[in-house]
């Protein structure tokens, strides 16, 4: 083996072979695998090889699109066959509501590009013959889904890299990992030491333990999954090879294998395996079969598709794989790290593998993934996502494998984890609470504690006249929202305002304002939207998307300030409370000295002072277009806040909102939020944020890219639109169609109850920003008709929030 490598890839599945072919596509040929096995010894081996392009996530089904299409060129570089099977598959769905789902992600599929195909049950019946048709009501067929041999796949990564100067080593664990100080590693193995700039966590099944080797607890755990094969059927033998299907009532997956068919099953009671250390004497291995734990969808699968119930069982096989809380891989560079990447957390391997190789090489040799990977990012998890927590969501992302997700469902499991001081008067005032980075969050608030739950649905729930009720008072008197849920950074010390105008787009705000700003990648590309609150010359507090909270924290480490500067994320150490509404200025005027006049504290002002006892932060700011204000003050006085603020409202017609009316609100007024409308492949100015950007005030990170795009226009631009609903409004990803032909995306959509209409955001062709009629949004499978609206649906002058 030898000692100096740019690269050390730990792990020799389908996922580090995968990084390692990359690498050298992307130019990187001394790179070095070291597996402590034979090539997929870890979860590998075992697994049905089944590769599908549906995710919930866009950017992710991308890249795996783009995984099923790597086969065949692999199999040209290397030689090698990848055992491909591309039999078409079919989902099928036994409800309406299912059905339904299918015609979304049909929907969703067009603007990837996918050929999907929503067809009747006899339809699918003709397709997939084992089916027992008085379970279902209708499919959805996808002509590029098959199998590949996992054992083959691996091989074929590894010989391709290999051709291109890859080393691999096999049967050498790496024991240790040492940083040196310039950011380099020591890899200590059991055949030596590997001096290497880069290190690549791809250790599947042991991703935690060598992720401990440099004191990380990775949200990663493994959980046990059976699938079986069973005898020959008759009907098999002579015919063309069976679809995959997916019975989604039955949460089963099956397939042909050989003249049997496999048939595996997400179970409800699902089993982690090793849920704290994974054994380094486990390789190649399987664990023991539980076919009683699995007997339940057994016994639908055998209804559903009685051939299958008719023959014995060949083959039981009970594997172990990994997952992240949330389902998708956990990809990219570790902040507080230098030069460590992980590649994990890949459950689904021969779908996800290629996009997950391509990102990291990208990312490592580019600096920049080159695709929106933001759902794969390690950075989405934050030091919340402890080992029982992880446990926790893993067992239930498992259980509802096959499930539906509706866009209003809040999940159950690690739940009530983090609360503020408010938690306990807003349960009172029977709010329904989501969950934010592990936070309880108020959504809406009912108006009997029996009345406290929400029905799940792609239509609109028993929420709605409630959240409308909560859209009104804010709209004609005044509202009280908690905003602890935001991210927030204090950056200070000499220096301090020099290096963030160089991180952001906008200029800085004077002492005592408020300037909003894009922060873009040297790309050009927005990676964030902050709020810069300005308490003195070198004294500024970040307002933004706490979910990014580790994401920006690693840039701003690629981007570190000068000695001396300080930057400390404050989120939960400054919790908060927004008043919104025409009469917001009076109630906290009868709290402080200080003069709210729109003179004295006008739009974007901000400042300490004291409410009553407590000293706050106050900026008068509004995501809702109301005049309004949010306040900070530290944990320990919010309860005491939440109770001052109540008392004074209560004579002004205060009422609790929540985060449904301020998600309508913010649609009515067309601001973006970051993960919606602001993600890492749009630009400012197709943004609609050209406004916030100062190409005058001096060089910025992406100036030159974004000047470019001001000048170009950019390829795409966001728009809004007044939907001709019905009783569903757009959520998201649903597709936009102008004049027959799909041109854009959704990128949030809800109920505008102030200006009764529904609303979406969505992103468009550029050729179309000045179009106005001929667009319709899908939603639930019916094309309605769009009309696009004025950038604010709701007081487009601003004079309300101005005022
Ligand atoms: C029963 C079953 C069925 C499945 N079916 C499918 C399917 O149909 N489709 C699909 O896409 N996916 C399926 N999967 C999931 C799939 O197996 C995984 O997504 C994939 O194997 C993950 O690959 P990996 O490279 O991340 O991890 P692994 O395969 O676990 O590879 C990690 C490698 O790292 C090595 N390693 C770890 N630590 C060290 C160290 N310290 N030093 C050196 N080497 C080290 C290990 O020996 C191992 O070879 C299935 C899994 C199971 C269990």
């Amino acid at each position: 083996m030898k000692s100096e490598a740019r690269v050390v890839v730990i792990g020799g599945g389908v996922v580090g072979a995968s990084v390692l072919y990359h690498l050298t596509k992307a130019g990187w040929k001394d790179v070095l695998l070291i597996e402590r096995g034979e090539l997929t010894c870890g979860s590998t081996w075992h697994a049905a090889g089944g590769m599908h392009t549906i995710n919930g996530d866009p950017n992710v089904a991308k890249l795996q699109q783009y995984t099923i299409n790597l086969y065949q060129e692999l199999e040209r570089i290397s030689g090698q066959s990848c055992g491909m099977h591309v039999t078409g598959g079919i989902m099928l769905a036994g409800t309406r509501e299912r059905l339904d789902w299918l015609k979304m992600a049909k929907a969703r599929g067009r603007y990837l590009g996918m050929e999907l195909e929503v067809i009747s049950v006899e339809e699918a019946a003709k397709l997939f013959p084992l089916m027992n048709q008085r379970h279902f009501v209708g499919a959805l067929y996808d002509p590029i889904e098959g199998h590949v041999d996992p054992w083959g796949v691996t091989q074929a990564y590894a010989k391709a890299a290999q051709a291109a100067g890859a080393e691999l080593v096999r049967h050498t664990r790496v024991l240790d990992l040492q940083a040196r100080r310039d950011g380099s590693w020591d890899v200590i193995t059991e055949g030596g030491n590997v001096h290497a700039e880069h290190v690549v966590n791809a250790a599947g099944l042991w991703a935690r333990e060598v992720g401990r080797m440099v004191g990380l607890e990775l949200p990663v755990l493994a959980m046990e999954h059976q699938y079986l094969i069973t005898e020959d059927l008759p009907s098999l033998k002579g015919q063309k090879e069976q679809l995959h299907c997916i019975d989604f009532e039955g949460e089963i997956y099956t397939r042909q294998e050989r003249g049997g068919m496999l048939l595996g099953t997400y179970e409800r009671a699902g089993v982690p395996w090793s849920p704290v250390t994974t054994p380094w004497d486990f390789a190649q291995s399987l664990l023991p079969n539980d076919l009683e734990r699995i007997a339940a969808s057994l016994e639908v699968g055998f209804e559903h598709f009685p051939e299958l119930g008719a023959v014995g069982i060949r083959k039981v096989v009970n594997g172990p794989f990994t997952f992240a809380p949330d389902g998708n891989p956990l990809v990219g560079p570790v902040r507080g790290l230098r030069n460590f990447w992980v590649a994990c957390g890949v459950m689904a391997g021969f779908s996800q593998g290629g996009g997950v190789g391509l990102a990291l090489s990208q990312w490592m040799v580019a600096g920049d993934p080159g695709a929106d990977v933001w759902a794969m990012d390690v950075a989405r998890y934050g030091d919340w996502a402890t080992l029982a927590y992880t446990n926790a969501k893993v067992r239930e992302n498992y259980s509802r494998r096959f499930r539906i997700r509706f866009p209003n469902e809040e999940l159950p499991a690690a739940r009530p984890l983090r609360t503020t001081p408010a938690y306990e008067p807003l349960k009172a005032a029977h709010a329904v609470f989501g969950d934010y980075c592990g936070l309880e969050h108020a959504l809406w608030f009912a108006p009997t504690a029996a009345a406290a739950r929400e029905d799940i649905t792609f239509h609109r729930s028993n929420a709605h006249p409630h959240v409308a009720a909560e859209c009104h008072a804010v709209r004609e008197a005044v509202g009280l929202l908690e905003i602890s849920n935001y991210g927030k950074f204090e950056v200070a010390g000499p220096g301090a305002a020099e290096w963030l105008s160089r991180i952001m787009a906008n200029h800085l705000p004077p002492v005592g304002r408020i300037a909003l700003t894009p922060m873009l990648n040297e790309r050009g590309k927005l990676i964030g939207d902050f709020t810069i609150c300005r308490l003195g010359a070198d004294r500024l507090f970040l307002v933004c998307t706490w979910a990014a909270e580790i994401y920006y924290r690693r840039w701003f480490e690629r981007h570190p300030p000068p000695d001396g500067v300080t930057i400390r994320p404050c989120a939960m150490e400054y919790v908060g409370l927004s008043l919104a509404g025409p009469r917001s200025r009076t109630v906290l005027q009868s709290l402080t000295r200080t003069d709210l006049s729109s003179g004295a504290f006008p739009f974007l002002s901000f400042r300490q002072m004291d409410l009553g006892m407590i000293r706050a932060l106050v900026g008068r700011i509004s995501f809702t277009g109301e005049l309004g204000y949010e306040i900070w003050v530290t944990t320990d006085y919010q309860r005491a806040l939440y109770e001052l603020l109540s008392e004074a409202g209560r004579a002004h017609g205060l009422k609790l909102f929540g985060g449904r009316a301020l998600n309508a609100m913010r649609i009515e007024k067309s601001f973006g939020s970051w993960a919606r409308e602001y993600r890492p492949i749009y630009g400012p100015y197709e943004a609609g944020l050209g406004r916030f950007v100062d190409l005058n005030k001096g060089d910025f990170i992406g100036r030159a890219a974004a000047l470019e795009e001001k000048e170009s226009g950019g390829v795409v631009r966001l728009a809004a639109f007044s939907i001709d609903a019905g009783d569903a409004d757009a959520s998201g990803d649903e597709p936009i169609w102008h004049d027959g032909q799909v041109v854009g995306w959704v990128t949030s959509g809800a109920y505008g109850h102030r200006v009764q209409r529904s609303l979406a955001l969505g992103y468009i062709p550029r050729a179309l920003a000045t179009a106005t009629e001929g667009f319709e949004i899908e939603i639930v499978g019916e094309r309605r008709k769009a009309t696009r609206a004025a950038f604010a649906s709701y007081d487009p002058d601003g004079a309300r929030m101005r005022g």
